[in-house]
């Protein structure tokens, strides 16, 4: 864990012994994870250079650690190592050498000292019924910890789908009145990295736009960054043209499984889902899981565990075909247009105009402004 002294951020690469080639080629990817023209690299790499680390504090409620570990998950140099150095962490529960009252302790301290200059991380669902007592770490509720905290925060940082609404642990019958951060702590500022888990990548782009640009990126109506979260899975996905060509998986491991065709009828919800993953990727970059084979959960949509289930069923209508079209019509339409290769292009880009925004059954709480709307 860091220390108070907040270093700059070259001091910390350097006893780390990462090279300033690592570092250009880090910041490089964080231009291009947060979408910023390329031009933006020599400002970002000067802020990273001239920036304190500042003071982080990681919370964790109700939760299984998913967000903890897929931050922590290292490949030497990765994007991972570079948030741990980008910031001064002062409290982890699960990976600081401190317990008990040592720890709490630590807390306070940065509470205190650092009031209105910290960032307040959030793993976990906060739980409200009967006075919150389903969550309590040192004989504080969860809720009470995170109105603390939070409030005091420069800003809050919601990891995951239980910290931005409520995730897995709201899903119903939901018996412990959980809820994500936002609901909890009204009023506070927060930028919610919905997932199931968050995208380290994404978490590190957020760090390094605000050490940038001193404040946080351009949100949704989700709190959530637009660079993460603006784009529809179904228009980044690499098996996209076998969608168009009506090509899809019948059944796991028959043919057009092992040809990587399109999911949409094992369940996919990639139509209906906005985040950056088929482009930031997962493990250092190196896949998704539509790459690997299964379809999307939209774990990145607002209560996608009761909104977007049963996985496994495929969503009634096809995208951009109106109300009656099926993906059986639509493989019927682009099998006679095979005929053809003029006639699948003009196929081909009648869907992709047609393409309706995603989220359409994500319930009365989106707004018209987003694509998710
Ligand atoms: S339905 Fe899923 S697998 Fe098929 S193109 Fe869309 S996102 Fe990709
Ligand atoms: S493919 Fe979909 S469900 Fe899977 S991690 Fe990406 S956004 Fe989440």
């Amino acid at each position: 864990m860091g220390s108070l002294d907040q270093q700059t951020l070259p001091a910390a690469l350097k006893a780390r012994g990462v090279s300033r080639r690592q570092f250009v080629k880090f910041c490089s990817t964080m231009v291009a994870t947060l979408a910023l023209p390329p031009r933006y690299l020599g400002a970002v790499v000067k802020a990273m250079e001239s920036a304190r680390r500042p003071v982080l504090v990681w919370l964790e409620f109700q939760d299984c650690a998913g967000n903890s570990e897929s931050m922590l998950r290292t490949s030497n140099p990765t994007v991972t190592e570079f948030v741990l150095d980008l910031l001064s962490w002062e409290y982890h529960e699960t990976i600081m050498a401190g317990a008990g009252k040592q720890a709490e302790a630590a807390l306070e301290r940065v509470v205190r000292e650092h009031k209105g200059e910290y960032i307040a991380v959030v793993e976990g669902a906060i739980p409200t019924a009967d006075d919150g007592v389903y969550c309590t770490i040192a004989g504080r509720t969860a809720l009470e910890i995170a109105r603390h905290v939070c409030s005091s925060a420069a800003a809050s940082i919601a990891v995951g789908a239980c910290a931005w609404d409520g995730g897995l642990v709201r899903a119903n019958p939901n018996p412990t009145g959980a809820v994500g951060l936002q609901e909890a702590v009204p009023g506070i500022k927060v930028v919610n990295l919905g997932g199931c888990p968050h995208n380290p990548a994404n978490t590190a782009a957020v760090l390094v736009h605000y050490l940038t640009f001193h404040e946080m990126p351009a949100l949704d109506q989700y709190n959530r960054p637009l660079f993460a979260y603006g784009n529809i899975i179904h228009d980044q996905c690499e098996r996209r043209a076998h969608y168009d060509a009506g090509r899809y998986v019948e059944e796991w491991g028959d043919e057009g499984h092992r040809k990587g065709w399109c999911l949409y009828k094992m369940g996919c919800k990639g139509p209906e889902a906005t985040f950056n993953c088929p482009v930031v990727r997962w493990n250092d970059g190196t896949s998704w899981p539509v790459k690997s084979g299964h379809g999307c959960i939209a774990c990145a949509s607002h209560r996608f565990w009761d909104n977007k289930s049963p996985f496994y069923k495929r969503l009634p209508q096809v995208p951009g075909f109106g109300v009656d079209v099926t993906a059986e019509k639509i493989g019927w339409v682009a099998l006679g247009a095979m005929a053809g290769a003029a006639a699948a292009q003009a196929i081909g880009s009648t869907i992709r105009k047609k393409v309706r925004p995603p989220e359409a059954s994500e319930g009365p709480t989106k707004p018209s402004s987003s694509p998710e709307a």
